[in-house]
């Protein structure tokens, strides 16, 4: 599978990008930050500096606030429902026709596969704005009966609820930061948008693309930086209505924290310990490549992996030999690399955090039945590690507990037993993100996904893939409220209440 883009197109970036640091963009203008500094992004391939992004820090997030609550007031109200969806639509299309520049950056940047890039991120992208671009028109609140009839009418309204601060992870950067500003957009809302600090450069890029849709000045801003700095000030700034956050659990609990100073409406898409549960009678041959590419599948670094495989004793020998055989055979190289399949883990950061979960496994008894090591030599000067399978795991081991984010499957025995029992190792966990089960029975299918504490349940259904129209957020500690589906854009809305006295 050789990537299909030019020579010339790349090295044109590389040189773009060498040239000059990439700016923030406030109020439909590209500027640096106000302190002037900025920070290097790393080729997560070859751990090398190829591009500088402006640290932008609370100043810069004051403008951007500023700007928001100006085009909120303004012109943004203005634009009606229909016109709305018409400028997301155009951003979508412009996406599309950038989509080679597009999937280069997100591939160099972050590291995954240039082809995940393509579809899962950039066309990913486009169906978000396209999808939620539907919902512009279809917002709306209902009459109802109030107590007293014929004394009152009552119905309700659906308002954007303001100025919303969109924070989001490194590790699907481009299609996570339209995720976030599409429901936004649909319900009317205004944004500042911070981008992770390893890896802020398509979420510059899509500042150009708005820009050029013609949505008006403010309706977007773009603030790169760090998120002790830019991210915090978005999270403590009074004139921010409403935060949506993905990333780490621990940083969620921080804003919700941060957040209390004018109560502001908190969103959070956070970490996950997704069980796969694969019971005897499964068709195997779907459910071996998708429980390895479940938890491979950009390295693993995907909030809804399904890092926990509990499999039948009667098929564990089998499925757990499919699945180390997919994980030896996975051409592991840079983003960029012609048939990569997985790339490196995005930092320095995440190598070490990885290696010591794997390392802490072996420690507390874990076998480490394929991988388990870093992969270094020529063409590999970043942040790669081997797909790895630990067996011999058991509910209480850190790595069977906590969130890894690497391509590290734990897997587990389940034998002859009821529904329940099942259900409660798959549920033994602080997280409740995904769950995927593979049977052919339904109904057992449907009682353990009933039981199963999670916010996305898959029966027979591939990987940790995410459909704009179907709600995913978390049980538990992997997050607060929803995002995509109906659920997604409301969580953008106030509902106002309107009642009239007839007498
Ligand atoms: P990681 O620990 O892997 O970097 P995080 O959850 O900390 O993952 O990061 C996800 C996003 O949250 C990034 O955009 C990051 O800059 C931002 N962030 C990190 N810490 C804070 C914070 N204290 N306040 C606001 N945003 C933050
Ligand atoms: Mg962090």
């Amino acid at each position: 599978m050789n990537a299909p883009f030019s020579a010339t197109t790349l090295d044109g970036i590389r040189a773009d990008l060498a040239a000059a640091p990439r700016l923030l963009f406030i109020d439909g203008k590209f500027v640096p930050a106000a302190s002037g500094e900025t920070f290097e992004v790393i080729d997560p391939a070859t751990g090398q500096v190829f591009a500088h992004a402006a640290a932008g820090d609370r100043a810069d997030i004051d403008l951007a606030v500023q700007a928001a609550r100006r085009a909120l007031d303004g012109p943004w109200s203005k634009v009606i429902p229909s016109q709305r969806a018409r400028l997301m639509i155009k951003l979508a299309d412009l996406i599309e026709q950038h989509g080679e520049e597009l999937a280069l950056l997100e591939s160099l940047d972050n590291g995954m596969p240039f082809m995940m890039a393509k579809f899962a991120a950039v066309l990913g992208a486009a169906e978000q704005l396209r999808y939620n671009a539907g919902w512009a028109t279809k917002l709306t609140g209902e009459t109802i009966d109030p107590s007293w009839p014929g004394e009152y009418h009552s119905f309700t309204l659906r308002e954007p609820v303001g100025v919303v601060g969109s924070i989001v992870p490194w590790n699907f950067p481009f299609v996570m930061a339209v995720a976030k500003i599409a429901p936004a957009l649909a319900a009317g809302c205004t944004i500042v948008l911070k981008p992770a600090e390893q890896t802020p450069l398509t979420a510059v890029k899509l500042g150009e693309l708005i820009a050029a849709a013609g949505f008006p000045d403010g309706t977007v801003n773009i603030v790169t930086g760090f998120g002790k700095t830019a991210g915090a000030a978005i999270v403590e700034h009074p004139g921010v209505d409403k935060v949506s956050f993905t990333g780490s659990t621990v940083t969620g609990r921080s804003i919700l924290r941060a957040a209390t100073g004018n109560l502001k409406r908190v969103t959070l898409e956070l970490g996950g310990k997704s069980p796969v549960v694969v019971f005897p009678d499964a068709d195997l041959a779907k459910a071996i490549p998708s429980a390895a590419m479940g938890i491979f599948g950009n390295a693993g670094q995907v909030c809804a992996a399904g890092s926990r495989l509990f499999v039948h004793e009667r098929v564990y020998d089998e499925v757990l030999e499919g699945v180390s055989r997919m994980a030896a055979g996975l051409k592991v190289g840079a983003g960029l690399a012609p048939g990569t399949q997985m790339g490196p883990l995005v930092s320095q950061t995440q190598l070490e955090r990885v290696l010591g979960y794997i390392d802490s496994g072996a420690g507390e008894g874990a076998t480490v039945g394929i991988g388990g090591a870093r992969i270094e030599g020529e063409g590999y000067g970043g942040y790669f590690v081997q797909p790895t399978v630990l067996t011999g795991t058991a509910a209480g081991m850190k790595v069977v507990e906590e969130e890894i984010f690497g391509p590290v499957l734990c897997a587990m025995k389940f034998g002859d037993g009821d529904i329940d029992a099942i259900a409660k190792s798959a549920n033994e966990s602080d997280y409740g993100l995904a769950a995927s089960i593979w049977t052919r029975d339904m109904s057992d299918g449907l009682r353990l996904a009933k039981r199963i504490k999670a916010g996305t349940v898959r029966i027979n259904g591939g990987g940790a893939g995410v459909d704009p129209a179907i709600p995913l957020g978390g049980f538990k500690q992997s997050g607060w409220g929803r995002e995509n589906g109906r659920a997604g854009v409301e969580a953008y809305t106030e509902i106002k209440a309107v009642t009239i006295g007839l007498n």
